[in-house]
């Protein structure tokens, strides 16, 4: 079997399919932050989504590569989006591509690599460590499942297991108290709710899941 590979057009597809899941939960996320927040993630993350579906055709075919299509899509997130999640995200898929720059087609050892910069991206904009109840809390157990196993034969079941463990991270959010964003000021009156970050960031990175199963 030859190796898997993924171009330019997986990842409009993947931001294109992000914009539709973002409309789906739009009540959902928002009722998340509601409980611990401020009622805004799906009404924030829409905005995004919108502003990157809007200009996605005229994006494809100006980019010259993977990563310039990230990243002008991160520059829309993080330029519309007023609260915390437009810049997190932002960075995120703006530094997604720092390391294929010129690339056309990349591979899932790539493709890992590119999880990790953009979580990374994350957690120094950011600051939040493993635990105070953020998206990183998703993101950073299943990155380091992505890493061990990049070389396994089948990326698509890597990946299906990296997903999950980032959907168990998020159930993990459930009983923790925030140490960073507005659900900080809620002390222990957190507890018992799941971080909305943490539930939209699986949620995305399943995209590219089952865009995978489509390759
Ligand atoms: P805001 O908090 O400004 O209203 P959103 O509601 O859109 O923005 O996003 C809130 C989410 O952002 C939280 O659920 C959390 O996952 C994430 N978040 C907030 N602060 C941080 C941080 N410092 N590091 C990582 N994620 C964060
Ligand atoms: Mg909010």
């Amino acid at each position: 079997m030859s190796e898997m590979t993924f171009d330019k057009q997986f990842f409009g597809r993947s931001l294109a399919s992000m914009a539709e899941l973002t409309e789906k939960n739009r009540d959902y996320w928002t009722k998340l932050d509601s409980d611990i927040g401020d009622g805004d993630h799906g009404i924030n993350m829409s905005i995004g989504f919108r502003a990157v579906s809007a200009k996605l055709e005229e994006n494809l075919e100006n980019a010259e590569d993977i990563t310039s299509l990230l990243k002008k899509s991160g520059m829309l997130l993080l330029s519309k989006v007023g609260g915390a999640s437009g810049p997190l995200y932002g960075s995120f898929f703006i530094k997604m591509g720092k390391d294929i720059t010129g690339q056309t087609e990349i591979t899932f050892s790539d493709f890992v690599g590119m999880i990790k910069n953009g979580v990374e991206a994350i957690q120094f904009r950011g600051k939040a460590e493993l635990g105070d109840k953020t998206m990183l809390d998703a993101l950073l157990p299943g990155l380091e499942y992505l890493e061990a196993h990049q070389t396994d034969s089948n990326p698509v079941v890597v990946l299906e297991e990296a997903v999950a463990i980032m959907r168990q991270g998020a159930e993990s959010t459930i009983p923790l108290i925030a140490k960073k964003g507005r659900a900080m000021r809620l002390g222990e009156r957190a507890i018992g709710h799941k971080d909305p970050g943490s539930e939209s960031s699986w949620m995305l990175i399943n995209v590219f899941l089952e865009e995978m199963k489509t390759v």
